[in-house]
């Protein structure tokens, strides 16, 4: 799979998702991280990219002419058009729903944005998808589009160690993960679940679903009310509310 990141700030890009487990990906061939810089499209002799907001106001504008230009050059590039997703805090909250519905995809453009954001006419010509990574404002688009990108390049086959790593993870099927543990057994006198010790698989199972449930209930309940729970799920929610299930969940 292949991401082309269109930004003012390509070093930040670049090294941001060329180290640990997206840069092995990288390394082996899996996915590609391309960065572009709009400034190489300025229109302007002094190559500046941004200027005053018409109608006045705080802050610099980037503007339409270089953005469209290097989302062109991205595309006559791999000679098709492809999905153009404009960070912007204006956009659809990213999801692990969405990031499995990207990762299908073979080219991305990320387009970057900074100070007050990019002419309207821009976005209007050439971005497919808003995407907002949460309801906060940052400085500049490029956290965004890494944050997607690992999320999104993780799902790709081959750049996870284990594929299973992905399979019970948080968000997927609206439950949280159950709670982890590694060596040593005692830490600072707390014990590791003694169940997770008995190599008795089915119970090792039941645990974590029932572990992954209450943390689920306890955490984000509006997550649970998005999915219809089986009937055991459905009575373990049960005693869960009457502070019942204490014995079997610790
Ligand atoms: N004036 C804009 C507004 O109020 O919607 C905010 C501009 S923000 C300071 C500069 C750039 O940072 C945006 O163009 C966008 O690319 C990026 N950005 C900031 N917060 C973001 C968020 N929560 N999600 C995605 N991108 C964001």
């Amino acid at each position: 799979m292949k991401f082309h990141v269109l930004t003012l700030f390509p070093d930040m890009v670049e090294n941001g998702l060329h180290t640990s487990i997206i840069g092995r990906g990288i390394e082996k061939g899996l996915l590609s991280v391309e960065t572009v810089n709009i400034r190489d499209f300025s229109e302007n002799k002094h190559n500046r990219v941004d200027d005053y907001p018409y109608g006045g106001g705080a802050g610099m504008v980037m503007q339409a002419g270089p953005v469209c230009k290097a989302c062109r050059h991205v595309e006559e590039k791999i000679g098709k058009k492809a999905r153009v997703l404009y960070m912007t805090p204006q956009g659809r909250v990213f999801s692990q729903a969405m990031a499995e519905e990207l990762a299908k995809e073979e080219d991305l453009i990320f387009l970057c944005g900074h100070y007050e954001g990019i002419d309207e006419r821009a976005l209007e010509q050439v971005v497919t998808d808003e995407v907002s990574i949460g309801d906060y404002v940052l400085t500049g688009g490029e956290l965004p589009a890494m944050v997607m990108i690992d999320s999104i390049a993780r799902l790709l086959p081959g750049v996870l160690h284990n594929a299973d790593s992905t399979g019970s993870e948080s968000h997927q099927n609206d439950r949280l993960e159950y709670p982890q543990y590694t060596r040593p057994e005692l830490f600072e006198g707390k014990a590791v679940p003694p169940v997770l010790l008995s190599g008795h698989h089915a119970n090792i199972e039941k645990w974590r679903a029932q572990q992954s449930l209450k943390r689920t209930w306890e955490r984000r309940p509006d997550l649970l009310s998005k999915t219809e729970l089986t009937e055991e799920e459905r009575l373990f929610v049960e005693k869960l509310e009457k502070g019942l299930a204490k014995e079997e969940t610790s």
